[in-house]
């Protein structure tokens, strides 16, 4: 059985240790705040105090991290203490570039290493039914694989370094769209009079038919229970739909890809954030798109 370290216990973190610690992985977890680690010791989590605490001869490293500059910075403190062979993951949402920064940095010291950011949010955590996009090579995702399967219901290796990233960022700038895209539907049916209820019936079963509509309807009361049933209470939040859109919006320009109504998704979500909305749904720009 393999020997985990994880770094970052927040809200998806904590709930992906659970699974692994219930599947009896031995897992040595680390996280700035203390209590974050302590809450997870009676279900079995060994503590590492520091950084420099999480023992040298572990298997693998998963970081479940804010942001790329933190993981980043969490890599450039640890990676040197490792022995050669040592898996390195990270499932948190960074950039395409900085993700593929790491597994440079990774290679040059004989380190495996995935780039394996999650769909599912913290529900997914919780119930192992995460989906991971990964990237990277074939012989560390082999490896990974088994935990993988602990956490989630479904990873694909999606190509080599960064592609995990990526593919989340496509995933997440279409699901921005669309979801803007099914606000402006139903209201445009609201103005011409139409029931919700049955404008929805005709949408989740026709050409409009999105996930958007058909599991995450934005309109309270109408089809299956969703964040609009419970005033945009999260869910999946306006804040961290900026910061993804945001690292799809650096990948656009990097690539030059020609992507306007990406481009403008991202602009509206800044909206809602200065605004004060960022706690919201996602879901709530459906009714702030203006
Ligand atoms: P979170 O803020 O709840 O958890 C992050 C944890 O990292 C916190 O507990 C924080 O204390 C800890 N941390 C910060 N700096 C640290 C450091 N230097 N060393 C150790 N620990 C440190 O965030 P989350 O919701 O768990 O999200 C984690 C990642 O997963 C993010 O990159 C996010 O974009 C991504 N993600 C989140 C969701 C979601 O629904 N929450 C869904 C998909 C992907």
């Amino acid at each position: 059985m393999k020997k985990i370290g994880f770094i970052g216990l927040g809200n998806m973190g904590a709930k992906m240790v659970t699974n692994l610690l219930k599947a009896n992985y031995e897992v040595i977890g680390y996280d700035i705040k203390e209590e974050f680690i302590d809450q997870l010791l009676i279900k079995g989590l060994q503590k590492a105090s520091n950084l420099n605490n999480i023992p040298t001869d572990v298997d693998i490293i998963i970081t479940m991290l804010p942001n790329g500059n933190i993981v980043e910075k969490v890599y450039e403190s640890i990676i040197d203490s490792f022995k050669p062979g040592t898996l390195f993951v990270d499932c948190s949402t960074i950039d395409v570039d900085k993700a593929k920064d790491l597994h440079k940095k990774c290679e040059v010291r004989k380190l495996f290493s995935l780039d394996a950011p999650v769909s599912g949010g913290v529900g997914g955590a919780a119930d192992g039914s995460l989906t991971f996009m990964v990237g990277g090579k074939t012989n560390a995702y082999n490896l990974m694989l088994p935990l993988f399967e602990v956490m989630g219901k479904k990873s694909l290796l999606c190509g080599s370094s960064g592609s995990g990233q990526a593919t989340k960022a496509c995933n997440n700038m279409l699901l921005a769209t669309t979801m803007i895209g099914v606000g402006e539907a139903f209201n445009l049916g609201n103005n011409l009079g139409l029931d919700p209820e049955k404008l929805f019936e005709i949408l989740s079963t026709s050409t409009g038919s999105c996930w958007a509509v058909n599991s995450y309807c934005p309109i309270k009361g109408v089809g299956p229970k969703s964040p609009a049933d419970n005033d945009f209470q999260p869910g999946f939040s306006v804040d961290l739909m900026l910061k993804d859109l945001s690292i799809a919006l650096k990948a656009i320009e990097n690539t030059k890809t020609s992507a306007p109504f990406g481009t403008k998704a991202q602009e509206n979500f800044k909206k809602m954030v200065n605004n004060n909305k960022g706690s919201l749904d996602f879901s709530a720009i459906t009714i702030f798109n203006k």
